[in-house]
Order: structure tokens, then sequence, then C-alpha cells
């Protein structure tokens, strides 16, 4: 390998999807193997960028995408053809002038891609370039999407089945509700299938995850693809510090009020970056929290209840009925918060990031997927890791039950005894020595050698 300026060749692209669930991660990719000496490209489209200036010693490669939002009300396959087609070209374009740059070429250019992103690994290998796919959904959610596929292929699953709560036969733990895009038309889960297997076939994988948490699932991904796996997370413990990212400002306040509560009597409730609700359901939850009793902050991001442009929804009384014990902000500091030690538990969506985290501090979950990996997510916390309960109906009484199980019930104590170790699983795998640790030296041997 060779020293350039103080930094190591090959100079890394990294090319990352405008969702914040997947920027974040692949950032703190990007940090971890700057931290370990090489250059670092940001490509990224130009709808919800990254702030370059958060970000000094990265070079940014702004992508022309002609997308002004994420509609989440249209077709996702749709979006994610969109995002590949439109692109591609400037993608090219820098690729080929950084080849150009490599002093002749000589030197070499490594492109690790988020796989929504797939257009990058085709131009990466039209280049001549080693593509590297970045996965940053659970080792588990892999394995549950074959299965969706496969039994679309075999017409033997219909939109209705989502309710199913019978067991996928031969694929334990999974009901047939846990599959992946439940809640999405069919026709569009089948032309996101067409339209993904357009991928590469990448020279190796990265995952978000942890060897000893999903071992299985690496396993069943390695045998399919046939290249190394790295599972080299979690990525915001690995990486030395964790980027801030350009999407909401945190509401930071919330961290002067968690350090006025008593050990672990607060309840953090968010449902990520995306997902856009009823107001009936949050309304439930309003009712839930409120007879339950408990300390609260709860996430409520503005424009993510439908017919409210944020608070409008809440029931009369709510806010004069909790002021003492809740808090409700836009957008919290979310690691910073799980970290607190006044936090208790997460009722959350499942994302992975968030499960991640959750994991990673210790904190018992109450589950409530809504699509994509979030029924794979939350099947394995609730049924196989037994670190929290999964909420099946939307009513204020059994969310106010569940918040007392996990709060304040001897099983929510039990989960959180189980959390705990599995926080000094993550804290082991993250150390020298640890498998994530060695995982991500590995990969930074790999790319060396590229
Ligand atoms: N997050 C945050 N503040 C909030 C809510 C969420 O910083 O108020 C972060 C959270 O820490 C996580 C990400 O947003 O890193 C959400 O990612 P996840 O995969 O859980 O869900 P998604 O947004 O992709 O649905």
């Amino acid at each position: 390998m060779e020293e350039h300026g103080g930094r190591r060749w090959p100079l890394v692209v990294l090319a990352s999807s405008p969702f914040h669930g997947h920027m974040t991660p692949t950032l703190q990719l990007a940090k971890a193997l700057h931290a370990h000496g090489f250059s670092i490209a940001i490509a990224h489209s130009n709808l919800n960028p990254p702030n370059p200036s958060n970000h000094p010693s990265f070079t940014f490669l702004p992508l022309s995408d002609n997308l002004s939002t994420i509609d989440d009300s249209g077709s996702f396959s749709n979006f994610i053809q969109t995002l590949n087609k439109n692109c591609k070209p400037s993608f090219q374009e820098h690729l080929t002038r950084l080849i150009g740059e490599q002093n002749g070429g000589n030197k070499s250019i490594v492109v690790i891609y988020d796989h929504l992103m797939f257009f990058a690994g085709i131009v990466a290998v039209d280049l001549n370039l080693a593509a590297i796919v970045f996965r940053s959904c659970s080792a588990a959610y892999f394995p549950a999407y074959l299965v969706r596929q496969q039994l679309h292929q075999e017409s033997r699953f219909l939109e209705q089945d989502y309710v199913m709560q019978e067991m996928v036969p031969n694929h334990h733990p999974l009901r047939y509700k846990d599959l992946p895009f439940s809640k999405s038309p069919v026709e569009d889960m089948q032309q996101l299938v067409a339209i993904m297997s357009q991928s590469i076939r990448p020279s190796t994988v990265i995952w978000n995850t942890i060897k000893v948490l999903e071992h299985e699932a690496l396993t069943q991904i390695q045998k399919h693809y046939q290249v190394p796996v790295f599972a080299v997370g979690p990525l915001h413990k690995i990486a030395p510090t964790n980027p801030p990212t350009n999407f909401l400002e945190e509401d930071t306040s919330c961290i002067a009020w968690l350090d006025k509560q008593a050990p672990k009597s607060v309840i953090y409730i968010s449902f990520g970056s995306l997902m856009r609700l009823d107001k009936k359901v949050l309304t439930e939850m309003a009712c839930g929290i409120a007879k339950s009793n408990q300390r609260f902050i709860w996430v409520v991001r503005p424009g993510s209840v439908c017919d409210s442009e944020w608070t409008e929804f809440l029931p009369e009384g709510f806010i004069e009925e909790t002021r003492e014990r809740g808090l409700i902000v836009k957008w919290a500091p979310q690691k910073e918060v799980l970290a607190h030690f006044a936090v208790g538990g997460f009722w959350s969506h499942c994302g992975w990031n968030s499960t991640l985290e959750s994991i990673s501090e210790g904190i018992p979950m109450i589950c409530q997927p809504f699509n994509i990996d979030q029924m794979v997510n939350a099947r394995y916390v609730s049924y196989v890791w037994k670190i929290g309960f999964e909420l099946e109906g939307l009513e204020s009484g059994e969310m106010e039950i569940m918040i007392r199980r996990v709060m304040v019930d001897e099983e929510g104590e039990e989960m959180r005894v189980r959390a705990i170790g599995m926080k000094e699983m993550v804290k082991e795998a993250v150390q020298n020595g640890g498998c994530s640790y060695d995982s991500l030296e590995e990969l930074v041997g790999f790319i060396s050698s590229c």
C-alpha cells in the first residue's frame, strides 16, 4: 500500500443513499475507514445531502438525481429505479475523473455502495474497480427477503397473508407476518425484486451487524454471495466519533431534563426518520402514554402524523396532564438519550439503527414494526433475544399495559438483565480482539490489497 500526503491508497468512494437511516451508518463506516488511514470520498444524491462542513476531511461528490423528495405515498420501487437511473451518469463522470487524477490510473479506487444505490456497483465494475456492497439492515433481514421473494415466484404468497401468525416452514423463527414488505402492494414488491436483480455480484459485502449476534444469518449470506462478508457493527460504536448528520436539528434540552429524572424511570419513544403515521394510531399512543403514568420522551417529527403539522393530533388535556412527567421533541440526540441513566425502555419501530443503538445500551424495547425489515428485527428482539415485547394491537389499553410491563413489571426487569448482557456482548465485539473489531481489521486489509 502506498502513502500519499499522509493518507493511504486506495481511495475509498462510498455511495450513500438519501435515507437518513442509511446515510448515518455509511458516514460512520467512512469515519472508521478514515481512521485507518484511507482517503474518503462520499458520493451522494442531491436529495438529503450530507453537510460537507461536518466532515472536513472527506471529499464530496454530488450526484444529479433530479428528485425533490422521498415520496412515501408513491411507489418505492419507482423511487429506487429513478434514483439509480438519474444518479448513474454523474457517478460515472466523477469516477472517470478520479481515475484520471490517480497518477495516470496507477492507483486504485475502491467503491463501497449502499445496496439501494446498485448503479454504483455497475459503474465500478465497468471501470474495472473493486465494488463492495454495504448493507445497513440486520443480517436476518436478508434470508427473510429471499424467502419472501421465493414465495412470490411460486405465487404462494398473497397480500392478505400479511396478518398470518403461522411460522414459515423451515424458517424459524419467522412467521409469515414477519416477512419483509408486508404492507406494500404485491406489484411494488415484485417490481422492486426485479429492479434489485440488476445488481452485480459484489467482490465483498460489509454488514452493519455483529457476528456473535447474527451468526446464522451471516453464514447464509456468505453462502449466498460466495464472497467474504465483514460484520463490522454496530458502526456507531466502531467509528471513532459519530459524525453529525444533517437531517433535523437535535433538541438537546431533553438531556438536561433526563439529568433530573430517577434511574431507568423514562421510556423513550421514537419511530425513526421516515415513518408517517395515522392520526388515530398516534391518538391511541397518547392515551396509552397518559394512562401508563410513566415518564417519557416522545419524538414526534414535524409532518410525521397525517393531517397534523406537529402535535395537533394530541387529545385535549394531554399536555397539561403529562407536563410534569413527559417531554415531546421534534428530534432527539437518540444515541445520547439511550445511553442516559434515566432511560429504562425504548418504544421503537425497530429500524435497524435504532435496534442496534438500543442493544448497545442495554435498553429493553417495545416493538411496533411497520414495514420492510422492521418486522424481522422486532421478531428477533422479542422472540429470539427476548429483550422486548411486540405490540400486537394498536389500542391505548394494550399500549398502557406494554409500557408498564417494560418499565415496572418483573418481566421487564428480567428483560433488562438480558439486555444488559447484550450490551456487554457489544462492548466486547468492538474492543481490540472482539469480532467486529477484527472484522474491520480484515476489511481494511482487503481494501488495501485491492
Ligand atoms: N434518530 C435520532 N433522533 C431521533 C430519532 C431517530 O437521532 O429523534 C436516529 C436514530 O438514532 C437512528 C436513526 O435516526 O440512528 C433512525 O434509523 P432507523 O434505522 O432506526 O430507522 P429509519 O429512520 O431508517 O426508519
